[in-house]
């Protein structure tokens, strides 16, 4: 059995200082109740807590530890770099290098430029694709997570052309009317949306490979039918793959899925942890942000230095080593073959949706293929299952809503230690 006394103790405390205690919402463990560890330090599969427990982290600070943590090829070029300066505000080879990486790993991308978050790079992608259009209004996808943009905060409610409603307060209606949704996967619904609102969609955004309702995977024809349907009207397409690039593989889900978006965001891997995002596409595009273009984006510390080593290091490790990708696949595989097992063995209900080193489960008898499908799953059941795998030293995503990352520091044994930990956790789950 796993204390964590100190951790309780610092969570009372940043209560005082930190709104909610934490400094991103999902890390309060609200929605599967019980107290968030505070981590002092990580290497390879493991994290190591205040108290002293150590947790087969399966998370990977939400992908980016893909090589898992304190990774040496990234961590030596972070320390080489620090001896240089923190910031210079002012050009540098390494982000030209990495421009020029990234260019070459992902297809879409002809030109990019460096921000500091997921959420920098989605706000700034839209905006470039309003500019280039002269349009306002986007369509996003619902469960789809395209970080904390005002835009970005809105779910259409019911009727595909109702006008679309905040979800938090601070999100104007103004932003709100511009952002249209439809259910994932569901062609049709975006076809109504466009023809209701004929030359006025700048964007089609969405996740090609959904990680923020669970994982939940393009159907069939979605992505190229939205390639289709954006070409005939002039729409930029956006692939979000700050979870999926360089993650499902080195040219990201685009790659892999083979259907190439106009724009593409990026982030956390780019990095390897250091706040990095990224945002790029074709060059017409491109060249309307400043100063090339009239579309304004900047950042004090975009391109930031460290951040650069850290980038151009495991970029750099990941184009050179293919073989990383087939052992995720392998690695993955084997922990949801384990899953599966004990799903049977213990004759619950569920659904597992997985694509390369992301996947989650799902307790529900339904296929999931959207967010309405995704909220079948039985989320209690989930909660339990999550505080009985801490118990047991494995670190899940605090909610069903979530995927998990796999890293390539998860060896054999451990993927069964995690099968025998979810077992002995759902057993205890179901009673
Ligand atoms: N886009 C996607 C697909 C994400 O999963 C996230 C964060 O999880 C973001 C954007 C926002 O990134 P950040 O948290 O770095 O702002």
């Amino acid at each position: 059995m796993i204390h964590a006394p100190i951790s309780e103790e610092l969570f009372q405390r940043a209560q005082h200082s930190i709104p909610g205690g934490v400094n991103s919402p999902v890390r309060a463990f609200r929605a599967v109740g019980g107290n968030p560890r505070f981590m002092v330090s990580a290497k390879g599969p493991y994290m190591y807590d205040e108290d002293g427990n150590r947790y087969l982290d399966l998370i990977n600070s939400w992908g980016p530890m893909i090589l898992g943590h304190a990774a040496e090829v990234v961590n030596e070029a972070v320390i080489k770099a620090i001896p240089n300066s923190l910031s210079f505000g002012a050009p540098t080879r390494k982000e030209v290098e990495i421009a020029e990486l990234i260019v070459s790993m992902m297809p879409s991308i002809e030109k990019v430029r460096m921000v500091n978050s997921g959420t920098e790079a989605t706000m700034s992608a839209i905006r470039v694709a309003r500019g280039f259009t002269g349009r306002d209004k986007i369509i996003k996808f619902e469960g789809c997570y395209h970080g904390h943009g005002d835009s970005f905060l809105i779910s259409a409610g019911s009727g595909a052309i109702t006008l679309g409603v905040p979800d938090s307060p601070g999100v104007t209606k103004g932003t709100a009317n511009d952002t249209l949704t439809a259910p994932y996967n569901n062609l049709e619904a975006v076809q109504t949306l466009v023809d209701a609102n004929k030359g006025q969609i700048a964007a089609i955004i969405l996740e090609p490979v959904a990680g923020n309702m669970g994982l939940v995977t393009p159907a069939e024809g979605f992505l190229q039918g939205l390639r289709t349907l954006c070409d005939k009207e002039g729409i930029v397409l956006i692939f979000d793959e700050v979870m999926t690039g360089f993650r499902l593989s080195a040219g990201g889900a685009q790659q892999l899925y083979g259907v190439t978006p106009d724009m593409s965001t990026m982030g956390k891997i780019i990095g390897g942890g250091m706040p990095v995002g990224a945002y790029g596409g074709k060059k017409e595009i491109m060249e309307f942000v400043a100063p090339a273009g009239p579309v304004y984006q900047a950042g004090t510390l975009s391109g930031n230095p460290i951040a650069m080593a850290a980038g151009m290091a495991m970029l750099t490790y990941l184009k050179e080593h293919p073989e990383v990708y087939t052992q995720l696949e392998q690695t993955s595989g084997n922990m949801v073959a384990g899953m599966q097992r004990n799903l049977q063995k213990l004759g619950l209900n569920y659904t597992i949706n997985r694509v390369g080193s992301m996947f989650s489960i799902f307790f529900t008898d339904k296929p999931v293929y959207d967010f309405e499908s995704a909220k079948t799953s039985d989320t209690a059941l989930f909660g339990r299952y999550f505080n009985g795998m801490l118990q047991r030293g494995v670190y899940l995503a605090p909610s069903q809503y979530e995927a998990l990352f796999v890293s390539t520091a998860v060896t054999e044994e451990l993927v069964e230690q995690y099968v025998q930990a979810s077992f002995e956790a759902l057993q205890e789950a179901v009673q």
